[in-house]
């Protein structure tokens, strides 16, 4: 990564620096330029049961909230925002409220002239529910669509300007419109634009009262994308204060590990000025989490200045993995492991245990190189590091780093290390190591997925060793795996992505969750969505295998992926309902699939999906188990023809079809990502799509 690069994300990537945005006035509230940084949260109760809301938002401002969100799904809910505020203020609460808005500007027009902020989703503020169907526009199209947000933005803003209301524009994975999916794609281009553009108007009619966010509940993404954001932000001349949350986080220690993953990744680099804790708990409980996170990355300020270079092959807005050598089962080729001072009494056990293992100083490197057997582990600081040092790390055999770091950005540290290997070619897989002495579990969670996360997501580390003596070994050891699973780069557990609920929760949310987690917390990698309302749940739940939808009193539908499958069933029989599609799914994606597909020029399209066990089948009937999902044949020819073996060989050639295979329904990306390397960014995205189309149709049908 060049200086340049780096100085449009982050103003140093080694010494803690707040980035300093535009101040924005909301109410009594100041946020931006180098204001502290504010924790919010949002309501869970009806916005018109105005004494259930107000007696909530007290709960959240006693706790420590500065800001309080409510939804306000119609014109009705926005109204009674005045009294709530009304009554706030009568009992002496003064701090700001802000109306959430989804696929109702009218809403938002009326909310305005009552609460300090609104929020809308550039998603859903014009543009209709996404429909995941192929859409094309031309330039002439796309403008038109630009010009109709315009005029259904303008009256909106000439209301805030006049009540001084301050505009939150806030874009969620898994909910852009499909214009915005037509031309980038489900990806953090998508979301930085699907906010420049609400931004660029806002500019263009001189209205600056706002707030960005762009959340995701896949850390990774959200983390890359609110880069992006600012160095977009940064070429087109703006700085506007940033909200951080990871949507979707569920509850518990998952909950707060994965929002401290991902919100600390930004808070390290100084990005943030406000931040919400999304837990599927009761509101309140979120406000210590975030304060916890908070205080934990403001005592790096000032800090004793780390020295180091950048590797300018770092590229903060991709991930890749730092490629490393490899020993036994440690280094690039293997996903992160997990390493503690003894085995818990858990369910998940540590994959290295220390008193096993040997461990070599800096000053034992001579004994190093005479040892021949197994795995050296070399523990390391920053400060030892030196080009002679480095000249050994090369050259000794099985030698493996232990990275850890006294400074008070450590996380920095350990990042000054890694860009260090990277400038000298170096590549000796390295353990990070961090030592806590800390008897609340909920602090330990979030200091060491906020030290820790970051790393990880960078694609830095080969394993993670904690230590904290005031807890339980299994407490420990669960952290470990709970950081690893969190920044992505290890699945030991099934993955909840559930929503904090608000006023449209239509079903008790914790309880629920409690009891799906119960009968599904052995089903290690699958992903499930549980979503208060079937309004937004399908959406933001962009990344689940199965989803649990509200979809309306005492109703609920199952989905697939973006499939509706059963749709208002009972809530009593939906948990049993959505464990047997769980097993229906199991024996299929242990299938053999084979896809048929057209790719020509700027498109692709999916014509046939085959089962191929069953062409082996006993039963003739269920030979060639063929089915239609879009046939367009006549508009493509003629054809290129890209052919996926069962080994994974790609073979590409001017001919009439394609074909596709893969071994399982999770297998099939990483196969087709052989091919994606010859397609278009547009075909890219186009597959993504067909494929998941074409899988949950075929998994509907058996
Ligand atoms: S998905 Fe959950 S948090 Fe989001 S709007 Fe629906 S109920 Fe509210």
């Amino acid at each position: 990564m060049n200086k340049e690069v780096q100085s449009l994300y982050c103003l140093d990537l080694f010494n803690y620096q707040r980035l300093v945005t535009q101040e924005v006035t909301i109410g009594t509230l100041r946020l931006g330029n180098n204001q502290p940084i504010c924790v919010q949260s949002m309501t869970n109760t009806s916005t018109l049961d105005t004494e259930a809301s107000i007696a909530q938002s007290e709960r959240i401002i006693d706790a420590g909230g500065e800001l309080v969100r409510l939804t306000a799904q119609g014109v009705r809910e926005a109204e009674n925002l005045q009294f709530i505020r009304k009554g706030l203020l009568e009992k002496g609460y003064r701090q700001p409220l802000s109306a959430d808005i989804h696929f109702n500007p009218n809403a938002a027009e009326v909310a305005a002239q009552y609460v300090e902020k609104v929020r809308i989703n550039p998603g859903n503020f014009v543009d209709a529910a996404r429909t995941f169907r192929q859409l094309e526009y031309t330039e002439e199209e796309y403008q038109q669509e630009i010009q109709k947000i315009r005029n259904r933005l303008l009256p909106l803003l000439s209301i805030c300007k006049e009540h001084q209301t301050a505009l939150r524009i806030g874009v969620n994975h898994g909910s852009l419109s499909d214009r915005i999916m037509s031309r980038y794609g489900n990806s953090p281009a998508g979301m930085v634009e699907s906010c420049m553009e609400f931004l660029r108007i806002c500019e263009e009619d001189d209205f600056h009262e706002i707030v960005i966010s762009i959340k995701a509940s896949n850390t990774l993404m959200m983390v890359q994308t609110v880069r992006l954001l600012v160095s977009t932000m940064h070429d087109e001349g703006m700085n506007y204060p940033i909200h951080l949350g990871v949507t979707e986080a569920g509850d518990g220690e998952d909950g707060r590990i994965k929002s401290a993953v991902g919100i600390g990744a930004l808070l390290v680099d100084g990005i943030g000025d406000t931040i919400r804790v999304s837990l599927s708990e009761d509101p309140e409980k979120e406000i210590p989490v975030a304060r916890k996170l908070i205080d934990h990355i403001m005592k790096r300020v000032g800090h004793t200045s780390i020295k180091a270079n950048v590797a300018t092959s770092f590229n903060p807005y991709v991930y890749y993995r730092r490629e490393t050598s490899t020993i036994n089962n440690i280094g690039s080729a293997h996903a992160p492991l997990v390493m503690a001072s003894e085995k818990g009494l858990g369910t998940l056990q540590p994959d290295l245990v220390t008193n096993e293992l040997l461990f070599f100083t800096v000053e034992q490197l001579s004994e190093l190189n005479t040892t021949q057997k197994g795995v050296k582990f070399l523990k390391l600081q920053y400060g030892d590091l030196n080009e002679t040092l480095i000249d050994q790390l090369k050259k000794i055999e099985n030698v493996v780093v232990l990275l850890s770091s006294d400074h008070p950005n450590a996380t920095a540290e350990m990042r000054a290390f890694f860009h260090a290997l990277i400038i000298h070619n170096c590549s000796v897989p390295v353990f990070l190591h961090g030592v806590y002495n800390e008897r609340d579990l909920e602090t330990f969670q979030v200091q060491a997925a906020a030290d820790f996360g970051v790393l990880f997501l960078d694609g830095f580390g080969d394993g993670l060793f904690l230590e904290n003596e005031l807890l339980l070994p299994s407490q420990v050891i669960d952290t470990a795996f709970a950081i690893l699973q969190a920044s992505r780069v290890r699945v030991s557990k099934t993955d909840y992505i559930s929503c904090p609920g608000c006023g449209r929760t239509l079903f008790d949310l914790q309880t629920t969750l409690a009891r799906i987690k119960a009968a599904t917390g052995h089903l290690v990698g699958l992903k499930i969505g549980v979503m208060g309302c079937i309004v937004n749940g399908p959406g933001e739940m962009a990344d689940a295998d199965f989803g649990y939808v509200g979809a309306g009193k005492g109703r609920v539908s199952l989905y697939h992926h973006h499939q509706c499958v059963e749709k208002n069933i009972p809530e009593e029989e939906a948990v049993d309902k959505l464990l047997a599609l769980i097993e229906k799914y199991n024996v299929l994606k242990n299938s053999r699939y084979e896809i048929l597909f057209f790719l020509e020029n700027d498109s692709i399209a999916i014509f046939e999906v085959k089962r191929l066990d069953l062409v082996e089948s006993a039963d003739p009937a269920q030979h060639y188990q063929w089915f239609l999902v879009e046939k367009k044949q006549q508009s493509l020819s003629p054809l290129t023809f890209v052919a996926m073996t069962n080994e994974g060989k790609h073979h590409e050639r001017v001919f009439e079809q394609g074909i596709l295979q893969f071994d399982d329904l999770q297998g099939s990306f990483e196969i087709h990502d052989n091919l994606r390397s010859s397609l278009s960014c547009k075909q890219k995205s186009t597959l993504d799509m067909w494929i998941m189309m074409a899988v949950d149709a075929f998994f509907r049908d058996r």
